[in-house]
């Protein structure tokens, strides 16, 4: 059964409740300074209350006090807040999938998915809290020893988007918290329960394991409140995940004043289909790569390049899938498609298909809005032939739009794959192990994600995420991402009781 308005606030309410938000964080709608909507009915749920400026400042402040004690806790105490926050989550998995869906209108089993991954985070920075390793090298001075050691860095600041409101955070915040840095969030506007939902969970954590208050601050506001962090010469380091747009201001204002960023920007995603592939396999991760979270994923399929001796084929059986998908209230088990997150969406993916038939793309299926009984907008995924990679497929529209290339031989369809500014996740689907090596390789997928018979959506925690060119060129998550969030300090220390000078040089009388 469709979910109405009162639906919805009660659902969000019960799940604010047993998060631990305290019922003074929001108001009736219009009451706060920000809204807090659900693209099911598009409408607003509650008000919020908004961080004015000079709040900014002291809740940056109160972080930074509480660095200063942080950074002073061993490590693998620190992870103890970390295993608590994700013992929380797990125990609160369903609620904040809850928020999720009702802000994002993610379907159930991806908002699972997400909390999961929040707990996957977890687990792996409480192992980090004892692997913080800092190498030693040979000296080549006798009786010195020379060695790196990594100390915590400050108060990092996060900025995230709403298609992850949860996940992000977590990627960063799981690791800063165990290097011992304070962390500052911006959460997107769009999904402020999502945040107040995290934060409650965080400060009972800190709480239940003494941990400094001010370790963790949330700043609720929109891009004006994102600034003030980034320009914050409090703030050593600006997490910023969004938008290329985003990334473009936000990149030169923390360069300005010598900061660091890290970020993780728009991704126009390619999948490569030759020959060889395995059809049944590859269409199925294709279609969830387009048309999960309706098209709203960093690392959405966009562009679908496809061997010429099998594209007829290819297109007729995506659209064949696209039709199918049941599309609906995404609380409902069944449904595979949710809402796009607003109406300006809706009116950007409009946009594009206009443009695309402009440049002489041909719309196969989908594009088309869909009557699902909610007010949201809901749309069926489009599959558009387009004869060149140029104009509107070469940017990221936030939409279920998949354009689809024919190739003829392996080094066109890797220049086609590489023939576009953003560069964050590609897959191909082959059975050669010639082509899977050559994608892989220094001169193949010039993107921060590549995989072989997996599609370009659905990353794993222990790898390392984030893209390349205009994606941003940083990276969260595992393998040895945790080191942005440290600074390095590189130590030698004379323990030969004299004074030796490196590369032989003599200063003596
Ligand atoms: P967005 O760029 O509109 O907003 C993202 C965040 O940045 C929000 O919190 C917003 O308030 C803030 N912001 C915007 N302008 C700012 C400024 N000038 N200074 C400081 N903060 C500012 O993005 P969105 O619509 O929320 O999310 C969709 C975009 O995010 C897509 O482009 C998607 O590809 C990208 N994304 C990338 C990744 C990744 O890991 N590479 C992950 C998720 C989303």
């Amino acid at each position: 059964m469709m979910k109405t308005q009162a639906d919805l606030i009660a659902r969000a309410r019960g799940a604010l409740a047993a998060l631990g938000v305290s019922p003074d964080r929001f108001t009736p709608p219009g009451a706060g300074t920000l809204d807090a909507r659900s693209p099911l009915t598009g409408a607003a749920l509650f008000g919020v209350r908004g961080h004015p400026r000079e709040q900014v400042e002291a809740e940056i402040a109160q972080a930074q006090e509480a660095f200063r004690q942080w950074r002073m806790t061993p490590a693998p105490v620190r992870g103890r807040l970390v295993k608590r926050l994700g013992e929380l989550i797990a125990e609160h998995k369903q609620h904040l999938a809850d928020l999720i869906t009702i802000e994002v209108g993610k379907i159930t089993s991806e908002a699972l998915g997400e909390v999961q991954e929040m707990s996957d985070v977890c687990d792996l920075a409480v192992g980090l809290s004892r692997q913080l390793f800092g190498r030693t090298m040979p000296s080549e001075r006798v009786g010195h020893r020379l060695q790196e050691v990594w100390h915590p860095l400050g108060v990092v600041g996060v900025i995230s988007a709403f298609n992850f409101p949860v996940a992000v955070w977590s990627w960063n915040t799981a690791i800063a918290l165990v290097c011992g840095d304070a962390v500052v969030w911006k959460p997107s506007e769009l999904t402020p329960l999502c945040a107040l939902g995290c934060t409650a969970l965080l400060e009972r954590a800190v709480v239940e394991t003494g941990a400094p208050a001010g370790v963790h601050r949330v700043l609720l506001g929109g891009p004006e409140v994102g600034e003030q962090l980034v320009d914050s010469p409090m703030v050593p380091l600006i997490s910023a995940t969004g938008s290329t747009r985003m990334g473009r201001r936000v990149g030169p204002r923390v360069a300005a004043r010598l900061g660091r960023s890290l970020l993780e920007l728009g991704g126009n995603n390619a999948v490569v289909l030759t020959p060889s592939a395995d059809l049944g396999q590859a269409i199925d991760a294709i279609v969830f790569a387009a048309a999960g979270t309706a098209g709203q994923r960093c690392t959405s399929l966009r562009r679908l390049i496809v061997h010429e001796s099998i594209v007829e084929e290819v297109v007729a059986r995506v659209s064949a899938a696209f039709d199918r998908l049941p599309a609906g209230d995404p609380f409902d088990r069944a449904t595979l498609l949710g809402p796009l997150i607003h109406e300006r969406a809706h009116t950007a993916m409009q946009a594009a298909l206009s443009a695309a038939r402009a440049q002489g793309g041909q719309v196969l299926c989908g594009g088309d809005r869909i009557e699902t009984g909610m007010p949201g907008v809901w749309v069926r995924p489009a599959l558009v032939r387009v004869p060149e990679q140029t104009g509107i497929v070469l940017e990221e529209t936030f939409a279920p739009i998949l354009y689809v290339l024919s190739y003829r031989d392996f080094e066109q369809a890797l220049a086609l794959h590489n023939g576009v500014t953003q560069g964050l996740s590609a897959g191909i689907f082959t059975r050669d192990l010639a082509e899977a090596e050559r994608f892989l390789g220094p001169d193949g997928a010039d993107t921060g994600i590549a995989n072989v018979n997996v599609a370009t959506s659905g990353a794993e925690i222990g790898g390392a995420f984030g893209g390349e060119k205009d994606t941003g060129g940083g990276r969260e998550a595992g393998s040895d991402a945790w080191r942005a969030y440290l600074r390095r300090s590189t130590a030698t220390i004379n323990h030969s009781g004299a004074v030796q000078l490196a590369q032989g040089v003599h200063f003596s009388g």
